[in-house]
C-alpha cells in the first residue's frame, strides 16, 4: 500500500462509486477531465482530488480550475505518488451574447508568463463580478458582503484562490434564504436569477487563442448547460477548437449524443468530465469525481494536439 494511502480522510459522498450508480459513459479506468479544487471554487485540495481519483479507479485526472492553474503543481506531485496521470488544465470564463461560455484548456504550459498574466486579469474581473452580485443581493433585501462570504468559509483562502458564486450560494444556504446550491443558482445567482450580473469578459474565441498560445488544446466545456445550440454551433464554426466536452454531469444522454455528433461532424475530440467541485453539506455540486470519464487514449490525443501548438510556439 502506498504510504500516502491513509494521509487524507475521504468523504465517500464525493466519490463516484465504481458500481451501482450506472451511467453509460462510465467504465473502469479512464480519465475525468474536469475537476475543481480550492484553487478556485472547489471545496477540496488538489491532492484530495487525486486521492479520490485513485479510489475511483481512474488512470488520469485533469485539474481545471476557473481562470487559474495554481492547483496543478500540487496535483502533479500527488499524482506521482498515486500513479495517476495528471493533465494540467484550466477553465477560462468567457461571455458570448450575454451567456457564460467556459473554455477548457489542456496540457498548456502552466509557467507561461503571458498566460499567467492573462489569467490574473480574468480573476480581477471575477472579483468585480462578486462585488456587483452581493450589492444586488443587498438591494434585494439580503444584506451580504464578500468579507462575510469569505470569513464564513471557515478556513483561510489558499494562495491565489478566487471566490466564486458557489461560495456566495453557501452563504445564502446558511442564511436559510434557499434550501440548497441549486436553488441558490436557479433563484439568484445563475443566468435569469434575480441577482445575476455579468460584467464584460473576453469572448470564447479569445480564450481558444490564449490556450493555443500557451501550448494547450482548447475544448468547449459543457455545451448543454448553455441551452443555446445555435450559439454553440456558431462558436464551433468560428474558432479553431480542439474538442467538445461531450459527457458532463449536467448533460443528459440526449445531450451527449447531440454533442458527440457535432464533434464527429467537425473532426473534434470528445472529452468527458464530472466538473467535480466537492460537496457542500452533503450536496455534491455538478457531479462526483469520476462520474464522467473517457478512455485514457483521449489524454494521449489531447497531449498530441498540445504538442502541435507547442511546436508552433517555438517556430
Ligand atoms: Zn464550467
Ligand atoms: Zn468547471
Amino acid at each position: 500500500m502506498n504510504k500516502h494511502e491513509d494521509d487524507i480522510q475521504v468523504d465517500e459522498t464525493m466519490l463516484f462509486a465504481r458500481k451501482g450508480m450506472g451511467g453509460s459513459s462510465v467504465e473502469p479506468g479512464g480519465a475525468d477531465l474536469h475537476t475543481h479544487t480550492i484553487a478556485s471554487d472547489g471545496m477540496t485540495s488538489p491532492a484530495y482530488n487525486v486521492r479520490l481519483a485513485h479510489l475511483a479507479g481512474l488512470k488520469a485526472l485533469a485539474i481545471t480550475d476557473h481562470d487559474t492553474v495554481l492547483g496543478v503543481p500540487e496535483a502533479i506531485e500527488a499524482g506521482a505518488q498515486y500513479g495517476i496521470h495528471i493533465v494540467p488544465g484550466v477553465e477560462i470564463s468567457t461571455v458570448e451574447e450575454g451567456i457564460d461560455i467556459h473554455v477548457l484548456g489542456y496540457f498548456l504550459d502552466i509557467e507561461d508568463a503571458g498566460l499567467l498574466e492573462r489569467l490574473a486579469n480574468l480573476r480581477a474581473v471575477r472579483d468585480r463580478r462578486n462585488e456587483m452580485l452581493v450589492a444586488m443581493l443587498t438591494e434585494l433585501g439580503i444584506p451580504l458582503t464578500m468579507e462575510e462570504v469569505v470569513s464564513e468559509l471557515g478556513r483561510p483562502l489558499s494562495p491565489g484562490e478566487t471566490v466564486g458564486r458557489p461560495h456566495i450560494a453557501d452563504a445564502l444556504v446558511r442564511r436559510g434564504i434557499v434550501r440548497n446550491m441549486k436553488e441558490a443558482f436557479d433563484e439568484y445567482l445563475g443566468a435569469g436569477g434575480k441577482a445575476y450580473v455579468n460584467p464584460p469578459r473576453i469572448r470564447p474565441q479569445e480564450a481558444v487563442r490564449w490556450i493555443h498560445e500557451a501550448g494547450g488544446a482548447a475544448v468547449m466545456a459543457h455545451p448543454g448547460i448553455y441551452h443555446r445550440d445555435d450559439l454553440v454551433i456558431q462558436l464551433l464554426d468560428t474558432a479553431p477548437w480542439d474538442g467538445i466536452e461531450v459527457w458532463h454531469s449536467d448533460h443528459s444522454e440526449e445531450d451527449a449524443k447531440r454533442y458527440s455528433e457535432m464533434a464527429s461532424a467537425r473532426d473534434l475530440l470528445q472529452t468527458a468530465g464530472s466538473d467535480f467541485h466537492g460537496a457542500r453539506k452533503g450536496d455534491v455540486f455538478h457531479g462526483a469525481l469520476g462520474g464522467r470519464r473517457v478512455h485514457e487514449q483521449m489524454v494521449q490525443q489531447l497531449q498530441e494536439r498540445s504538442e502541435q501548438y507547442q511546436a508552433e510556439r517555438r517556430s
